[in-house]
């Protein structure tokens, strides 16, 4: 288990607790948007975290931290990621994790192990149109099969998408609508670019009305479903 980064406290990130956030390195996609290049791109790695102290640490917390959100990078890339959810789970917190959804095996073990509670997994795009936005040449299968994992309703999870009108257009979120179709959670989020640490700094903010409106429109295919 490669960590690129601790964030010690978080009223944000789960909802409804308050959380700490591992940052995992290492990631098999390349938004153009990334706010964690440092974690992704080999080149911008910083220096790893040492998982005794993260431990440790999260131990003094027990009882004054709700959660842990496992987040990346791609924490399914980490051999080791139900060695840690383990640990975090006998340390007594409710877990959290992020992924992009293309290890829908290793999504599947640790939704039946009990090992997760909450699943955040990203849509970057249509299925059709996976590649535009992960900006890499993988098949769209395994994501198609951790969208149908979720919709199970093992576990409580969301579907979530960054906005970047640049890349997406409305078309395309309605899209992504009939490929979730039937989900509990489905939040667009807006992408601020100003913010960002991201490799592509000329993308802009899109507008909150017309994200909204799509929102309202995408409430035919989810039972959820809004900008934030
Ligand atoms: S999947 Fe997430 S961590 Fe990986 S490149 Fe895309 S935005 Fe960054």
């Amino acid at each position: 288990m490669i960590l690129g980064g601790l964030q010690k406290f978080s009223l944000a990130d789960y909802p409804g607790k308050t959380c700490a956030i591992l940052f995992t390195r290492g990631c098999n996609f390349r938004c153009p948007y990334c706010h964690n290049p440092e974690l992704v791109w080999p080149e911008r790695y910083t220096q790893k975290i040492s998982m005794e102290n993260t431990l440790a640490f999260l131990e003094n917390r027990r009882g004054l931290l709700d959660a842990v959100t496992v987040t990346g990078g791609e924490p399914c890339l980490q051999p080791d990621l139900p060695d840690l959810l383990v640990k975090l789970k006998r340390m007594g917190f409710a877990v959290k994790l992020d992924t992009n959804g293309s290890f829908p095996e290793k999504l599947w073990d640790v939704i039946v192990g009990g090992l997760v509670d909450y699943v955040a997994m990203d849509i970057k795009a249509p299925l059709a149109k996976y590649a535009r936005v992960s900006a890499v040449d993988l098949p769209v299968e395994p994501i198609r099969a951790s969208i149908a994992l979720l919709l199970e309703g093992r576990v409580d999870y969301e579907f979530r998408t960054t906005v970047d009108c640049e890349l997406l257009d409305e078309e395309d979120l309605l899209a992504i609508g009939e490929d979730i179709r039937g989900a509990r959670k489905y939040y667009l989020q807006k992408l601020n670019a100003y913010d960002a640490k991201g490799v592509n700094p000329a993308l802009r903010t899109q507008d909150s009305d017309w994200l909204q409106d799509v929102a309202l429109k995408l409430g035919v295919f989810v039972e959820h479903c809004s900008v934030r």
